[in-house]
């Protein structure tokens, strides 16, 4: 019997049909909606490889639930959707997909800082439903970009490649993590300080950081705080690091100008969500990693660690 895969999502033809060449793979039916619980808990009992998107919450049960289960490829480079301890508990090896979507997540950032700096999406809405009536003096007016201070808390691959984005802005970076990159440091001239200092000092907050119990709650009342009035927080990373409660209230209190937020606590937002309704946030939905060589390429990391695993060799980009 070949050994059998379970894909959550229907994903790109030209990826996938290399394997079903190969092994029994099973996919479930829809591109955009998430596979039920019971569908997943049913597939995984006879699955060898589950491919899983950030959207599937994999944990102890799902492990339990999968018995000849030898790995779970994630088709992200955060996998806090995935229980590790779980994982490693019952042998299973847990991949993920750096680097591809290094330079394209960075790409999303940088626009959505811009987007959020100059109310793009704001004027945007304006000119389609016919609020547009004339040039104003001081309308839409938001703050500059260029010549400001970026400071990225999360400075590793993506936060890199923001940096240097920055530096053809001609901005002043500093960054935030627990340890320090001196490369960067002295090729680019990016400057290491400690959270609350670069809270303080910085135009604009760009989060970064992987989505860990360490980092949950990263950026709450108190940090908000610490920002300037006419600082604008861009969280490109997980929605938890933020506290969205904490948020809602000082854009709403003017404590800082505004927001940029590509993920939520949780996905999609709801349409209720108390931050839906302020005219200083821009929301984008996840979509960070979402240009068409990218994904592709996400998809290709996570066929290569499968087929690795189910030929018994070492994958690439392992976790755990
Ligand atoms: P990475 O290379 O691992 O960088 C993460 C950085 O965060 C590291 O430099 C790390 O440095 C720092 N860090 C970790 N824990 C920290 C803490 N407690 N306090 C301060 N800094 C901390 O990962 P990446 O490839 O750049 O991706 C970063 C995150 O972006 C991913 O984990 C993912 O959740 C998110 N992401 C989102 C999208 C999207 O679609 N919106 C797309 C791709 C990635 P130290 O270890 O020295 O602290």
């Amino acid at each position: 019997m070949k050994p059998r895969i379970f894909i959550t999502r229907i994903l790109d033809e030209q990826v996938v049909k290399p394997l079903q060449e190969r092994f029994d793979v099973r996919m479930w039916e829809s591109t955009d909606v998430k596979v039920p619980r019971e569908v997943l808990l049913e597939e995984v009992a006879e699955a060898d490889a589950l491919w899983c998107v950030t959207a599937d919450s994999i944990d102890s049960e799902v492990f339990a639930a999968a018995p000849k289960l030898k790995i779970v490829a994630n088709m992200a480079v955060g996998y806090n959707n995935i229980d590790l301890e779980a994982a490693k508990e019952r042998g299973v090896i847990v991949t993920n997909t750096p680097g591809v979507l290094t330079e394209t997540t960075a790409d999303l950032a940088f626009g959505l800082l811009l987007a959020t700096a100059r109310r793009m999406m704001e004027a945007e809405n304006d000119v389609r439903t016919g609020n547009w009536t004339s040039w104003a003096p001081m309308g839409y007016t938001g703050m500059d970009v260029g010549g400001a201070t970026l400071g990225i808390v999360g400075m590793g691959r993506i936060g890199e490649a923001v940096a240097r984005r920055a530096k053809g802005f001609n901005m002043r970076v500093l960054y935030h993590n627990r340890s320090r990159k001196m490369d960067a440091e002295v090729e680019h001239g990016f400057e290491y300080v400690e959270l609350d200092t670069l809270l303080k000092e910085v135009d604009f907050v760009l989060i970064l950081t992987p989505y860990t119990p360490e980092t949950v709650g990263l950026i709450g009342e108190r940090e908000l705080g610490l920002m300037k009035k006419t600082a604008v927080l861009i969280n490109v990373a997980r929605g938890g690091i933020v506290d969205e409660v904490a948020l809602y209230n000082a854009l709403q209190a003017g404590d800082i100008w505004a927001a940029g937020l590509d993920v939520f606590e949780t996905e999609p937002v709801p349409l209720d969500h108390p931050l839906l309704t302020l005219p200083n946030v821009t929301v984008l939905p996840h979509i960070g990693s979402a240009s068409v060589k990218a994904r592709l390429g996400m998809m290709t990391l996570n066929a290569q660690a499968i087929t690795a695993v189910l030929e018994g060799r070492e994958p690439e980009n392992r976790v755990v």
